[in-house]
Parts: C-alpha cells; structure tokens; sequence
C-alpha cells in the first residue's frame, strides 16, 4: 500500500484524489489518509502531490513511519 506522511497536515491539497482509480484516498481532519484495504499500489498518485508525502509504505521514511500505522486506523 501507499502511505500519506506528515507534509500532507493542514494542506490537503488533493491532487492525489482526482488520480486515484479506485478512490481509496479519503480526506480526513488534518490530512488526506489512503485505505489500505483498497490501494492497488499502481503508484500515480505519488508524483501528483506537490509536497511529496506519499511514499510506498516500504519507503517511508523514518521519521514517519507512524503513519502508516495513521493512515490504516482511520478505516477501521
Ligand atoms: Fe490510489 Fe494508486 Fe495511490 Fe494506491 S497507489 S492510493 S491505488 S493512486
């Protein structure tokens, strides 16, 4: 699965949605969160968003690996 990682906080610029083909990426409070239950891992959505805080969940850095442990919580 992709992860969303901290630059996303309070920005929620959303580019990233209109690219998803299986509109697993759902906007939460403080960020955007991708179900990963649903992500297909085809990757589009990581070049899209302009702070780079997507990464697959094997390159996340880190200092932000909490968040993939943030981004799976908010589905269940
Ligand atoms: Fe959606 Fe693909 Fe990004 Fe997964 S990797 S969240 S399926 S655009």
């Amino acid at each position: 699965t992709y992860v969303i990682c901290e630059p996303c906080i309070d920005l929620k610029d959303s580019s990233c949605v209109d690219v998803c083909p299986v509109d697993c990426i759902h906007p939460g409070v403080n960020q955007l969160y991708i179900d990963p239950e649903e992500c297909i891992d085809c990757g589009v959505c990581e070049p899209e968003c302009p702070v780079e805080a997507i990464f697959m969940e094997e390159d996340v850095p880190e200092e932000w690996e909490d968040f993939i442990e943030i981004n799976a919580v908010y589905f269940e």
